[in-house]
């Protein structure tokens, strides 16, 4: 840090996102991206937008608004594009909480929460989960401060389904609530039919994960149109050019071939339930996960060891520190061979770490 920088920043403690390797591995499931490459027409797409680089993007979205919109059965007036869902996440944060509304959102859940509200300089609330780390929605009435839940929620995995949401909605409503639905595509039910019905609710949802576009940058939220009239005036007010051409004419392409996404997820759906089944066989527990990732931990070794020793075998996983969840590991689903390494290495320590001990 330079002597220079504001001391409002002091204390900062930036997001540690998972690691992207520089070197080769053999197997990445730490940050819960497609195992899939797009789709050739939206490379070709991509390609085609970088013709037109020296001219800057269309600031209203306005093409991507109405395939997002199409694709949510929402107006295009009810939809705002961001650059990573984490930007709408943080707008949600400029916009909704101050002084007087801190952010309101599960103790275990995305690392990110807690920094946006530091960023910020707001206050926040963490509320603990139900032993079975699921949330408890009458936790959540009458919150007194801007909602933060992510559905399912990371990293265990675990979704409330859309009652749930709706309970929380109709006892909050005069607090925003934020559901982050970054994982939403891979067995949960969405929140974005209840947008009509309730001027309280932003549903945010990405393209990084179940629309093999992480490397691009794109996420978007629906709300009604004031809400997002309102996070637009902090988009204009911070970067009108949030999504580049290549950005737009992926996301639209992406759209337009929408059935290969649910293609790949159904099959990430299926190797998520083998591999579950593989890992209960060798003695594993876990959260009943409906994201592309699963929660996972054994009983007689520690999440710490099977984390490290997977890494010394080319297989990365995500390990996170905090006490309540340190004997788990959160494992994205990759393809079938991916999985098949992993539980052969798993196979390995296991016999390793229980041979040593017997
Ligand atoms: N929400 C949750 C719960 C996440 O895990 C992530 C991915 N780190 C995001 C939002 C942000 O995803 P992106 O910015 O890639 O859209």
């Amino acid at each position: 840090m330079s002597r220079f920088l504001s001391s409002k920043y002091a204390s900062l403690e930036p997001y540690t996102p998972g690691e992207q390797p520089k070197t080769r591995v053999l197997t990445k499931l730490n940050t819960n991206e497609s195992p899939y490459p797009p789709a050739q027409e939206v490379i070709d797409a991509a390609a085609e937008a970088a013709r037109m680089l020296q001219l800057y993007p269309d600031p209203d979205c306005t093409e991507l608004r109405k395939a997002i919109a199409a694709v949510m059965e929402v107006d295009p007036d009810e939809v705002l594009c961001n650059n990573g869902s984490d930007e709408g996440l943080y707008f949600a944060y400029l916009a909704y909480c101050d002084g007087d509304t801190p952010a309101v959102f599960p103790q275990i859940s995305y690392g990110f929460y807690p920094v946006f509200a530091d960023i910020t300089g707001i206050n926040y609330r963490e509320i603990p989960l139900r032993d079975d780390f699921s949330i408890a929605p009458e936790d959540y009435y009458d919150a007194e401060g801007t909602v933060f839940i992510a559905n399912p929620n990371a990293p265990t995995g675990v979704p409330l389904s859309r009652a749930q949401i709706e309970d929380i909605l109709q006892h909050n409503p005069e607090n925003v609530v934020v559901i982050d639905e970054a994982y939403v595509d891979f067995g949960t039910e969405s929140a974005v039919p209840l947008v009509r019905k309730y001027d309280n609710l932003l549903v945010v949802q990405t393209f990084s994960k179940s629309r093999s576009l992480a490397g691009m940058r794109l996420g978007f939220v629906i709300g009604c149109k004031e809400l997002i009239a309102d996070l637009n005036a902090l988009r204009f007010s911070t970067n009108p050019y949030n999504i580049d051409r290549i950005a737009m004419a992926a996301g639209i392409a992406t759209l337009k071939h929408d059935e290969i996404n649910k293609a790949h997820n159904r099959t990430v759906m299926e190797t998520r339930e083998y591999t579950v089944a593989k890992l209960k066989e060798m003695g594993f527990v876990m959260t009943n996960s409906t994201a592309n990732f699963i929660f996972v931990r054994h009983p007689e070794v520690s999440g710490e060891v099977i984390f490290r020793k997977l890494r010394e075998r080319g297989v990365i996983v995500r390990h996170f520190t905090k006490p309540q969840i340190a004997e788990y590991n959160r494992i994205t689903i990759g393809s079938r061979e991916q999985m098949d390494i992993l539980l052969r290495e798993l196979a390995e320590i296991m016999e390793e770490e229980q041979g040593s001990e017997a």
